[in-house]
């Protein structure tokens, strides 16, 4: 696709959109937002909030980055849990993941920017060749545990509580294509 017929699509999907919602659509959120769950999610163009939810408009508070991590975008995170109080907190990671493929390869030659990103990842991962998958795991499970210990406060107040998933759209384990695998709550493997 070249740049104009980019722009011709997306004006002509917002065309359709309104014409689907219409204005009564919008009324009830016009003067705040009430999310039900902060979302870490990765950049990924394949990962989409419709996984979870047919119909996320106002229930996800989404924070997206490479490698669906909280140091990333930390500010973002503490305004979804702490200023906006949703109850849920998920860290959704997914099979393929470039930003974990790219650490394990080596990403010295990468641009200063993204490897200010990729260097968050060193906690929970190394460079030992191993399963992609398994270390994507991994990651998750590093970022759940940051998660626990910045927000142990609202976790024994049983004001909040920490799902940690995995989106399987290439059905690796094989619960069907775009499977939404609940690895842990709270920590605890589900
Ligand atoms: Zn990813």
């Amino acid at each position: 696709m070249n740049f104009k017929n980019i722009i011709e699509l997306i004006i002509r999907n917002n065309e359709l959109f309104m014409e689907r919602t219409g204005a009564d659509f919008f009324t009830e959120y016009q003067e705040k937002q009430s999310p039900v769950m902060t979302l870490v999610t990765c950049s990924d163009s394949r990962v989409q909030s419709e996984a979870i939810f047919d119909n996320a408009f106002n229930l996800i508070f989404t924070i997206r980055n490479i490698g669906n991590q909280i140091y990333s975008n930390e500010g973002s995170v503490d305004y979804g849990v702490r200023h906006l109080k949703t109850p849920i907190l998920m860290i959704l990671a997914h099979t393929d993941c470039g930003a974990v493929k790219a650490f394990q390869a080596g990403y010295a030659n990468e641009l200063g920017s993204i490897k200010a990103e990729l260097d968050h990842l060193i906690p929970s991962l190394n460079t030992e060749a191993k399963n992609i998958t398994s270390s994507i795991l991994e990651n998750l499970d590093y970022q759940v545990k940051v998660a626990l210990e910045k927000y142990d406060d609202l976790i024994n107040d049983n004001k909040l509580l920490i799902v940690g998933a995995l989106y399987d759209f290439k059905n690796e384990f094989k619960g069907g294509y775009g499977n939404v695998i609940i690895q842990s709550l709270n920590g605890v493997k589900a």
